[in-house]
């Protein structure tokens, strides 16, 4: 049985969790390759390594120096270093990285930097030989992972080692400088040393008891999800439940490695396991789980007969194309067709841009662009074929007062989206809950 565990920030935030993780890891002999993230917040208000890190970068683009914010992230490790008594020679590791990172001057090196030191203090408290993901995760010319290379590197760096502890959040590109996966992306490493090392199982160590129905931060004690599929899991990811991270499913799907979300403060807990959707039991209910996110915006288009003139959703689409825009969703009636958008995709004017141009591409009856939509996702096997739930759905967002601005069903029958005012995003959420939960 091979297990590869990675822990999260807060899971890394100071000696005495990393002691918790020592515990953990050393309690179960199949617990045998770690992967790790920098150390998160530390308390409310509290500034993750990370984010000290792309302050760095900011202040060396500025002043050719690290600054205030890279003294603070020594601290931190000075600090832990003590606090574990650890035989590790801190002052000049910091001092290598700091040079490091000036020479570099790249945002994805310094930000790698967190994981780079919480990994070689983790490794020296686990008294584990120190694998650099840079070394054996490798990005192909396109930016993408390469597959092949990183799974034959990385299981040649574990073979025969009995535990091993890999970083987090970044690897190698094609010209040989570190480049880093999007922000939360120690999840995916987790998930591609899982798959190298043919692993059993991949436990994913953070701050919460699991996959919980919807966002702690806005519902009060959600209840907890026993299990989801790996389609619901990436439904309610991308959504932005973001206790796992999106991209994390696909090194693992294609070697059939079951998830597991446990708690680091509370490991009795049982979590949530993250099963191929073959393997997946239906629990009884009708809908798994709720998320949402904020800031959208809609590009609304209508046009009488728009459904017997081909090629119009290609001529739009080759706008979004040109500029290297993707959307979200794209909900169609009759005559009518919207485009979802992540807002900060469309900054610096780039939104009239696209839309003057999709006027003279289409030629709609009316354009109609709507801001600050917040999407709420509603996920679920258990939608699939059976009746009612959006009626449900619909009445307690009218009860809640909030008009909707907009619905998509995926063909899947596996969520419904809805898209309401930014504003009335937090009443809305905690109305489906209750509809649905409580
Ligand atoms: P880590 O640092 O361990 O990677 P993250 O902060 O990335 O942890 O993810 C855990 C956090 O995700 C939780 O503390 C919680 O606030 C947030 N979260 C958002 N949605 C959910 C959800 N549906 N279930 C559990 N946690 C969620
Ligand atoms: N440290 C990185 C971040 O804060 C990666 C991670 O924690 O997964 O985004
Ligand atoms: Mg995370």
């Amino acid at each position: 049985m091979i297990k590869v565990c990675k822990f999260g920030g807060t899971s890394m935030a100071d000696g005495i969790t990393m002691l918790r993780v020592k515990s953990i890891i050393e309690s179960d002999p199949a617990r045998r390759y770690v992967v790790v993230s920098a150390p998160g917040k530390r308390f409310g208000g509290d500034i993750k390594v990370t984010d000290l890190l792309y302050e760095t970068y900011d202040n060396v683009v500025v002043s050719g120096e690290t600054g205030a914010a890279f003294e603070k992230i020594c601290e931190r490790f000075r600090g832990i270093v003590s606090e574990l008594k650890l035989d590790l020679d801190i002052d000049s590791i910091l001092a290598e990285t700091g040079e490091a990172i000036v020479k570099e001057a790249s945002p994805d090196f310094c930000a790698s930097r967190g994981e780079y030191l919480s990994g070689r203090v983790m490794a020296a408290l686990l008294d584990v030989p120190f694998i650099d993901a840079r070394d054996v995760v490798k990005f192909g010319p396109d930016g993408k992972l390469d597959n092949a290379r990183t799974y034959a590197l990385l299981a040649e760096a574990l073979k025969g080692k009995k535990r091993a502890l890999v970083t987090g959040f970044y690897g190698e590109d094609a010209n040989g400088r570190v480049k880093t996966f999007s922000r939360g992306g120690s999840d995916i490493s987790g998930a591609i040393v899982a798959r190298a090392a043919g692993a059993d199982l991949y436990e994913n160590w953070t701050d919460v008891s699991g996959f919980l129905a919807c966002d702690p931060r806005i519902v009060e004690n959600p209840v907890p999800i026993r299990s989801l599929s790996y389609k619901e899991l990436r439904e309610l990811s991308y959504m932005g439940a973001n206790v796992l991270h999106s991209e994390s499913i696909f090194p693992v799907r294609e070697a059939d490695i079951p998830i597991r979300i446990k708690n680091t403060f509370r490991p009795e807990d049982k979590g949530t396991d993250i099963l191929p959707t073959s393997r997946y039991t239906y629990s009884g209910r009708r809908v798994t789980g709720i998320a949402g996110k904020k800031n959208f915006t809609v590009i609304f288009l209508e046009k009488s007969l728009m459904n017997e003139e081909i090629g119009f959703t290609y001529r739009t689409l080759a706008v979004f194309m040109k500029h290297g825009i993707s959307f979200e969703h794209i909900p169609t009636g009759i005559d009518t067709m919207s485009f979802v958008i992540d807002s900060a995709e469309l900054k610096g004017g780039l939104l009239e841009e696209m839309c003057d141009e999709i006027r003279d591409a289409v030629k709609p009856d009316s354009l109609r662009v709507i801001n600050d939509i917040a999407l709420i996702a509603v996920v679920g096997h258990g939608m699939t074929r059976s009746v009612g739930v959006s009626a449900r759905l619909f009445e307690a967002i009218a009860r809640a007062g909030v008009n909707v601005r907009m619905i998509d069903q995926g063909s899947s029958e596996l969520n419904i989206i809805v898209g309401v005012d930014n504003e009335n995003y937090e009443r809305t959420l905690k109305a489906v809950y209750e509809e649905f939960f409580d």
